[in-house]
């Protein structure tokens, strides 16, 4: 049996997403910058294209810029912000330890940049907490930081809450909603958010695209200096089938998320139960709010980087925290923000079950990794 549960790395294109790109390869191919019909063609769609988005979410057409994806929308919206405080003398950032490293790195940069950085910390069930957040802002924050879901837990954070305290300081507030677009409801509308991220291919779209929401009336800044694409914040020819597909796929996850919604919670709480069975483990942010198909689970005395290839042979695909973290022997930033163990964090995996899951799909994993974790389990007693 083959089980993809690893959708918080990436997710599979959907049909229908493909159907729609297609065209706009071979057909609908021109430049939306051009004049003539062929290319006005490609640039209704952009225009069709952002005013879904912008439906899905709650927003204004022109709000949203196209990225390529999470990593670069969270890149502009920092330096923007970064920008922005210094010109009003504001030079102090804050994020949680359990941001992407898209932001993280960002700010370990914009730290050589002059500007001070504060992360908060977490408490064990991965949720940072509204009065550190209120005791870390000072009259100098420029920007305020938080996911609205963690990609290694799936716990969802109190952006609300956040958003306004960091306006009570007249900072600014970015949520990386890369792991929560397309996956649980969000409305900008009324919404205190002044600057969202999000990626094309966490929820069935293609690879390399993203946008980026900034509230109306703030001037972002460019990354890619060029043409006028973007209107004039992110030069270069537009992706035009990746946007399609973007749209198109942000589409169908609105329309059907509560029916998958439903089908993944039930799915994850089964596994969770079931692995639950074993001795000694642990599942991290089980008990407050969290993504519909994240599981986080500690198994005791055994190392997930022996796990994931045994359970990769079996046709199993997790993981053991997000993709730029594995590969790396580094325990996981997000669970040590959590109070774990170096060694409790390396011996977690983290399932991401999608909205295709099946029981016999669930049964299987669990009997797998049931097995597996007894197996190597008795391997190192007998050492
Ligand atoms: C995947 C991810 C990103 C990066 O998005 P890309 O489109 O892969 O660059 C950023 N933040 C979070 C929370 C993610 O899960």
């Amino acid at each position: 049996m083959f089980v993809y549960a690893d959708n918080a790395a990436t997710t599979r294109v959907s049909d229908a997403v493909v159907a729609a790109m297609l065209p706009y390869f071979t057909e609908h191919y021109g430049n939306p910058s051009s004049t003539y019909p062929l290319g006005q063609e490609a640039s209704a769609a952009l225009i069709r294209a952002r005013e879904a988005i912008a439906a899905c979410l709650g927003c204004l057409p022109s709000e949203l810029t196209f990225t390529s994806g999470g990593s670069e929308a969270d890149n502009q919206i920092l330096r923007s912000a970064a920008a922005w405080g210094k010109a009003h003398g504001r030079t102090h950032l804050i994020a949680s330890a359990i941001e992407h490293h898209a932001v993280l790195n960002t700010l370990e940069d914009l730290k050589a940049e002059g500007f001070s950085v504060t992360l908060l910390s977490v408490g064990p069930e991965g949720v940072v907490s509204p009065a550190d957040l209120k005791a870390a802002l000072t009259p100098q924050t420029a920007l305020v930081s938080v996911m609205l879901a963690n990609n290694e837990t799936g716990a969802l954070q109190p952006i609300q809450q956040l958003a306004e305290l960091a306006h009570g300081a007249g900072a600014l507030f970015h949520t990386d909603a890369v792991q929560a677009v397309g996956h649980v409801p969000i409305s900008l509308k009324n919404s205190p958010v002044d600057f969202l991220s999000a990626s094309a291919h966490k929820f069935h779209g293609p690879k390399g695209n993203g946008f980026l929401f900034a509230k109306r009336g703030f001037e972002l800044q460019s990354l890619i200096f060029g043409g006028a694409q973007e209107r004039g914040k992110r030069a270069g020819t537009e992706n035009v089938p990746g946007i399609v597909g973007m749209a198109a796929a942000l589409q169908e996850a609105c329309d059907h998320m509560t029916e998958n919604t439903k089908r993944m919670e039930e799915a994850r709480d089964a596994l969770q139960e079931k692995l639950g069975v074993l001795p000694g483990t642990r599942v991290h942010a089980g008990t407050l709010l969290r993504l519909p198909g994240h599981l986080n689970m500690a198994f005791e005395g055994v190392s997930a980087e022996a796990l994931l290839p045994v359970l990769g042979m079996a046709g199993i695909c997790v993981s053991s925290g997000s993709a730029c973290a594995s590969g790396s022997p580094d325990p996981s930033h997000v669970l040590l923000a959590m109070g774990c163990s170096p060694d409790e964090a390396k011996s977690s995996l983290r399932f991401s079950l999608g909205d295709d899951i099946t029981p016999e799909q669930v049964e299987y994993v669990a009997e797998t990794v049931k097995r597996e974790v007894e197996r190597l389990r008795n391997l190192h007693q007998r050492r």
